[in-house]
């Protein structure tokens, strides 16, 4: 290779960082299509909507993987030396990922980036009407491409480890495996032994709270929490979310049941969670790998952290308490401090994860982990029919 001098570099360097921008505002206009989908797009707009957001998924493939910026890569990590150690590990991360990306075709970013739009739109339809077949055939159909995606990329000992790489860089089934094991064994005994004994009364927060009364009080956390409003807004959905735009532009999203007050207080606290990692992350690393979060686990330990460590916490609501009673005086004028922060810490298991408490929470994500697994390889179909208990038809 030619001999490249520090000022060769540091230009090769920049120019890798400005086609990787241009790959990050793609990225970002394709986050905010997605965000007004979820938010407040009419059903109509569905079908031009997920073309929209996959001829940009598209665009960003190609210029993220084109030749030109595997060869500036290649070249930069030769003699990532001459880099600070800030570059060079931006480097090595854009190589890992190019590595990786580069075997997918754009056509195949396309027509995943189609499935997922489609299968968004069934699970909210066979939400609203509890009814899986809605669903069925667009979950099929993904299941089917990321075993194709798994495949084209290629893995060692299981495919899931490709797709888990994604998500938790390095993490394998077989630590999962290991991790999950563990757990579950102290944990099932743990849940047991709390069933066993007298159970604490959570009735006061399944009562009747106005909607517009919650969404103020919601808005009151996130300020306390310390979430910028003025980096952030937060709106209605479905399901609730986090969405970064870049770290000044950090939206949430909440739901509401009128009929259940710890809905949306978590959901609320959970996301602002999310949304203050994002609202730190450097901006002068601003769609570079050192500039976006760590994995998956990392995020989830905020939420978690926020969500359960802190509003779970009885110091927490010493603070904050008489803001919700004064906010909800006919509802909880007869639950004081301390029946409230048991209350809040009932051990009950549910079918919806976001509405977990502290320690069933742990279930949804390993039963998860189970159902995904075995879906990772071929036949499938067979598996998660046989698990939800269907015929394979
Ligand atoms: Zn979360």
């Amino acid at each position: 290779m030619q001999h490249q001098t520090v000022m060769d570099i540091s230009s090769s360097y920049q120019k890798l960082i400005g086609i990787t921008r241009k790959v990050a505002d793609i990225g970002t206009a394709i986050a905010v299509l997605q965000w007004d989908k979820e938010v407040g797009m009419p059903t109509k707009g569905i079908p031009f909507r997920s073309q929209q957001i996959a001829t940009l998924s598209g665009m960003a493939h190609e210029l993220s993987v084109s030749p030109a910026v595997g060869e500036l890569i290649e070249m930069l990590h030769a003699q990532d030396n001459l880099l600070t150690p800030e570059e060079a590990r931006n480097v090595s991360l854009m190589k890992l990922n190019y590595d990786r990306y580069s075997k997918l075709s754009e056509s195949f970013v396309m027509r995943r980036s189609v499935a997922c739009s489609k299968a968004y739109h069934q699970w909210v339809q066979a939400r609203a009407a509890n009814d899986f077949s809605i669903f069925k055939d667009a979950l099929a159909e993904i299941v089917t491409i990321k075993q194709e995606e798994a495949a084209t990329i290629g893995f060692e000992a299981h495919p899931y480890d490709e797709l888990l790489n994604e998500f938790e860089p390095d993490y394998t089934s077989r630590q999962l495996d290991e991790l999950f094991a563990g757990v579950k064994v102290k944990l099932v005994d743990f849940v047991r032994q709390i069933r066993t004994k007298a159970q604490v009364d959570n009735s006061f927060l399944h009562q009747f709270f106005p909607k517009q009364t919650q969404w103020d009080f919601s808005n009151y956390l996130l300020q306390k929490l310390g979430y910028d409003v003025d980096a952030g807004r937060q709106d209605w959905s479905r399901h609730p979310f986090t969405i970064s735009f870049s770290p000044q532009d950090v939206r949430v999203t909440t739901r509401v049941d009128e009929q259940y007050l710890g809905n949306l207080l978590w959901s609320s606290i959970h996301e602002c969670g999310h949304a203050l990692y994002e609202q730190g992350l450097p901006t002068t690393h601003y769609g570079q790998p050192l500039g976006r979060p760590i994995s998956l686990g990392i995020h989830e330990s905020q939420s978690r952290l926020w969500e359960n460590n802190v509003g779970r916490s009885l110091s927490f609501w010493k603070g904050h308490y008489q803001q919700l009673k004064t906010t909800f005086p006919t509802q909880l004028s007869q639950v004081g401090l301390n029946d409230f922060y048991k209350g809040i810490n009932l051990v009950a298991p549910t079918l919806i994860r976001t509405e977990a408490d502290e320690l069933h929470y742990h279930f949804h994500i390993m039963i998860r982990y189970e159902l995904e697994k075995p879906l990772s390889k071929a036949h499938w179909q067979l598996t998660i029919w046989k698990l939800l208990g269907m015929n394979a038809t």
